[in-house]
């Protein structure tokens, strides 16, 4: 008896659908690629329940004919590709003539369509499985695709799905992709009737950046631009200043095709490396338009990788062009400038660094205790005087009696204040006299509305305000004066990535903590903001009635010790 069989059909289908659409964002990619392949100018999106319930794409591209339309499920029917040659020169985003067929293996379709000139139209109907129904429809130049129910006939797969809101944030963040890749074409996304991105045809990125980003967010970005060798960049990378502390808006489009590329994110962080901290990243749209036949496409199902002829050159022009618009300009800013002021100014105070220090010391050892100066060294005054001194960066040096501390004064800021957004109690809530009102990308308001309970848990008082916009009511004290803004698309986008389940206890708590540390970062004191000695001494103060007064959240030290016995092992006279 042999083992081995062919699968049938729909079984194929089926696993070639667990490659190309794995959730229905995919689908939503799928479905906007085809549109874009054939020549729409509009697009558009309708979803209920995060693609769950139904997905519906219109276009006004080319349509096909009764021919194609009774072809183009069947797998590997394509248009796109004829011979082995064109593999090798793709200038459309499809040429697998897969998507069609997963799509009608896991869900029910609808598919209406007709050519330009063509009097009548055609539909058709697929249930997975049985035969399809082809009738006439009226004429509409273009296409309307409708899937009902997906993966309703695989319920493994649809275990798999997150919530309506985690799954409406993915198709946010598909359709906003490819807004950006394709400027010219207008895009619109509706959800469960409420509309959720509408942009009409726009000239050029900028402007396309602008409908989704706003003014604001578009100041902090410079323009990317450089040729080499028919290779061409375009884009926008964020000025140092606006470092994030995520990896969001990160994005990489190679022949307008969003990818993943870990070689091109290398080249940009390197060029960051140098300007901004450690623990924050930059934001980046790059788009690279490379010859076809020089990237091939065709090494990921669902076509999020490609691989170069010429990585290095690639990764060459990307890191000279970032540099030439982030280096000279640091060089102009006056932020730059003050920190030169400031690096001068460690150094004078190093200088008399010494004879300051003894004068300061005595001066305040004799207000408080008259008479005692004689013991003032064998004493031990200088514990109970609490002085701090700047080192530079972010640290700073407290000599007592017998120990040197090292404070880094982020991370300690950051421990106190992330164990104050965790206790509850702790956090100090005040009405804003005048409430805030931020606007915010479609996929971020979407988080944060749908995680109202979170904010409102760590007293940020937020309440929907029209299209894209909330305002914010009450606010912890500690975060009063923080970049608002960046806050909410900092913590939206830890709560993106979690991705949790609702009924997942211990991965929550996770996040809440994940959620403190990053609104304790944001406010936690910068680098070389200088504090004063009381200021100084009450974050000790605070510091020290941590559960982990060591550490920062992220697990970096927020203090070293050098005891006596330490110098002298350092000094080698142990
Ligand atoms: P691929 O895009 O890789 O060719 P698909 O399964 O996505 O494969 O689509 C199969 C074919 O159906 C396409 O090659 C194209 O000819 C046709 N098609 C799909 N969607 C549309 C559309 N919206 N408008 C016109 N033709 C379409
Ligand atoms: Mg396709």
């Amino acid at each position: 008896m042999s083992k081995i069989s062919i699968l049938p059909e729909l079984l194929i289908n089926k696993i070639a659908a667990g490659e190309v659409i794995e959730r229905p964002a995919a689908i939503v990619r799928e479905l906007i690629d085809n549109s874009i392949d054939a020549g729409a100018r509009t697009i558009s999106v309708e979803i209920l329940y995060g693609g769950k319930k139904l997905i519906k794409i219109a276009d006004d591209g080319t349509g096909m004919d009764r021919d194609d339309v009774t072809l183009c499920f069947e797998r590997h029917a394509t248009s796109k590709i004829k011979s082995e040659d064109d593999l090798f020169n793709i200038t459309t985003l499809g040429f697998r003539g897969e998507a069609l067929a997963s799509i009608a293996a896991v869900s029910k379709v609808t598919l209406t369509t007709s050519t330009a000139n063509s009097p009548v139209g055609t539909k058709i109907e697929i249930m997975p499985g049985q035969k399809k129904e082809i009738t006439d429809a009226p004429s509409l130049s273009g296409t309307i695709l409708e899937m009902r129910d997906v993966f309703y006939n695989t319920p493994a797969r649809r275990k798999f799905l997150k919530s309506v809101s985690t799954e409406m944030s993915h198709i946010i963040e598909t359709v906003t992709q490819k807004a950006l890749a394709y400027p010219e074409i207008s895009f619109s996304l509706r959800h469960n009737d409420s509309e959720v991105i509408n942009l009409p045809s726009a000239k050029d990125l900028r402007e396309r950046f602008n409908q989704l980003y706003s003014e604001e967010l578009f100041n902090k970005f410079l323009e990317v631009k450089k040729e080499t060798r028919g290779i061409k960049l375009y884009g926008y990378v964020s000025a140092a200043e606006f470092a994030r502390s995520a990896k969001t808006y990160q994005l990489i489009f190679i022949n307008r095709r969003p990818v993943k590329n870990p070689a091109i994110a290398h080249a940009v962080y390197n060029v960051y490396k140098d300007l901004i901290p450690k623990d924050k990243h930059p934001a980046f749209f790059l788009f690279l338009d490379v010859d076809p036949q020089k990237v091939d496409v065709n090494v990921h199902p669902a076509k999020r990788e490609v691989r170069f002829e010429s990585p290095d050159e690639i990764y060459r022009l990307v890191e000279s062009a970032i540099k030439e618009v982030l280096i000279p300009k640091q060089h102009k800013d006056i932020s730059y400038a003050q920190i030169d002021d400031g690096q001068l100014s460690t150094v004078n105070s190093q200088r008399s660094f010494g004879s300051q220090f003894i004068r300061e010391t005595l001066e305040s050892a004799l207000e408080s205790s008259r008479g005692m100066q004689s013991d003032f060294f064998t004493q031990g005054v200088v514990p109970a005087i609490h002085r701090y001194f700047y080192i530079g960066e972010s640290f700073y040096a407290e000599a007592t009696k017998d120990c040197l501390i090292i404070i880094d004064q982020h991370a300690a800021h950051e421990r106190v204040l992330y164990e104050k957004f965790l206790k509850k109690g702790k956090i100090e809530v005040e009405n804003l006299f005048l409430p805030v009102r931020v606007e915010l990308p479609a996929k971020e308001f979407n988080i944060v509305m749908d995680n109202k309970n979170i904010f409102h848990d760590f007293g940020l008082h937020i309440e929907e305000f029209g299209a894209n916009s909330v305002i914010i009511r009450a606010l912890p004290k500690e975060i009063n004066k923080a970049d608002i803004k960046g806050l909410l698309l900092d913590v939206a986008s830890v709560i993106f990535e979690e991705n949790i389940p609702a009924e997942d206890a211990s991965k929550k708590e996770e996040l809440l903590k994940n959620i403190a540390a990053k609104l304790a970062c944001h406010k936690a004191v910068r680098g070389r903001e200088q504090l004063n000695n009381e200021e100084l001494s009450h974050l000790i103060a605070e510091l020290e009635k941590t559960e982990a007064p060591d550490k920062c959240p992220h697990g970096r030290p927020t203090r070293i010790f050098f005891s006596l016995y330490d110098l002298l092992k350092m000094f080698k006279r142990k």
